[in-house]
């Protein structure tokens, strides 16, 4: 006999816990399908990733319980945004005092975040976590979508769901294609303490030949982030703790200081995706499966859980209508929701990663002169400051 559901997701990363608790808070009995081990899941290591959260977001996750459950000295404020080009010293600022809030945002790192959800999702007893499994077939009927396990093990759902990461397996087995682009470049994030104060704000910095960035947190530390060439990268994750803190602070021209290395040290190939379709018979897409970002605008798991309100929306409205909850118009309006919401953005994003990852001499010239007049244009840093918000 199979086992029945509402909503079966595939990946209990951020996204598909998150959605799976919206979904449990409307009465859906929600099953959770990961191929990890439930011990990386519920007690996740640190990542290095420093997750940006837009006012927004922390809203929603107020709302789904997980705000709650983050340590609140492990939420540092984020009030300003200042973006360097080259060795220049002028910086773009984006101000707090542009937002109504009155702050830019949070930062959060992300295994608190992946704890909180796991934390969240199994206070409810409307979801199941399967973990260690993995999906060998996926059966699409008109009522329903039936899959086998690889333990033999066959789930009957209304709606299937792929929040398995940018590299989603589920949409490539749901004939789904997607945009990739790979920039070429790794990006290697780790905690530095400095005895320079950042004052909330945090940086990006266009440097030629590199690109920096500093995410700031409670107390005289800030997340690092360095983007280069692999081999560089490689370079940087091997090297002695001494000549790294010693290179990191020159790379930094050091304007903060002597910085020193408090984690351990993670590299992340920066490979963007944009699904096709974010939807198929009985079947959609959130999370980085459906737009896997590039985290210099620092949008992904912002986008992850505006995905997740719009497709929620969409289903409660179903359900208190007595409704189809997987209905193809239902799905349709979510995907133009969440494409209209992503897309400009992501393009813009990839645009702006090029032009600024490239020092040839009219990019150069192209870099500064955007930068100056983006600083001149209040209404221009005011819709920043409200993106971020
Ligand atoms: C360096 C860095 C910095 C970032 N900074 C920010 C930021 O400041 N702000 C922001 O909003 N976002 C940021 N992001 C993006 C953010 O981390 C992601 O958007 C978010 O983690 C994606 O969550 P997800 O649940 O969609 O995917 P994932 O976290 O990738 O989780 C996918 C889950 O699916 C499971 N899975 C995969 N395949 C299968 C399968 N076949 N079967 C079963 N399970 C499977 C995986 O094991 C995993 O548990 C950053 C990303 C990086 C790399």
């Amino acid at each position: 006999m199979p086992i029945n559901v509402d909503v079966a997701i595939v990946g209990a990363g951020p996204a598909g816990l998150c959605f799976a608790k919206s979904l449990a808070d409307a009465g859906l009995k929600t099953l959770i399908l990961e191929r990890q081990a439930e011990t990386s899941i519920s007690a996740p290591d640190f990542d290095g990733r420093e997750i940006a959260l837009t006012h927004y977001s922390a809203q929603l996750m107020q709302e789904l319980g997980l705000w709650a459950r983050i340590d609140a000295n492990e939420i540092s404020p984020l009030r300003d945004a200042r973006i360097f080009n080259g060795s220049s010293l002028h910086s773009l600022n984006i101000n707090h005092r542009d937002t109504p809030q009155g702050e830019l945002g949070y930062l959060i790192s992300n295994h608190l975040i992946r704890k909180a959800a796991y934390d969240a999702a199994k206070s409810s007893s409307m979801i199941t976590i399967k973990s260690e499994v993995q999906i060998t077939s996926i059966k699409t009927s008109a009522n329903s979508v039936e899959l086998t396990l690889d333990n033999s093990e066959s789930i009957q759902t209304k709606l299937l769901v792929g929040a398995d990461s940018r590299f989603s397996e589920t949409r490539r087995a749901m004939g789904i294609a997607a945009d990739m682009h790979d920039f070429g470049k790794v990006m290697m994030v780790c905690v530095m303490d400095h005895p320079v104060s950042h004052e909330h704000a945090a940086w990006e910095w266009f440097d030629y030949g590199q690109t920096l960035a500093l995410l700031p947190m409670n107390g005289m530390r800030s997340s690092v982030v360095v983007t280069l060439p692999k081999q560089d990268i490689d370079r940087l994750m091997k090297m002695q703790e001494e000549d790294f803190n010693r290179e990191i602070s020159a790379r930094f021209q050091h304007r903060l200081g002597q910085m020193h290395l408090t984690s351990t040290r993670h590299a992340y190939p920066l490979i963007t995706v944009y699904s096709k379709r974010l939807i198929g018979p009985r079947f959609a897409l959130v999370g980085d499966a459906a737009v896997g970002m590039h985290p210099v605008t620092a949008h992904g798991f912002n986008f992850g859980l505006k995905g997740i309100a719009t497709l929620s929306t969409e289903i409660k409205a179903a359900l208190a209508a007595n409704k189809d909850i997987a209905a193809e118009s239902l799905l349709m309006r979510y995907e133009q929701a969440h494409r209209r919401h992503t897309r400009p953005l992501y393009l813009a994003t990839h645009a702006i990663a090029k032009l600024y990852g490239n020092d040839s001499h009219t990019a150069r010239l192209l870099r500064s002169s955007a930068l100056r007049l983006g600083s001149r244009i209040s209404p221009f840093k005011r819709a920043v400051a409200g993106l971020l918000a």
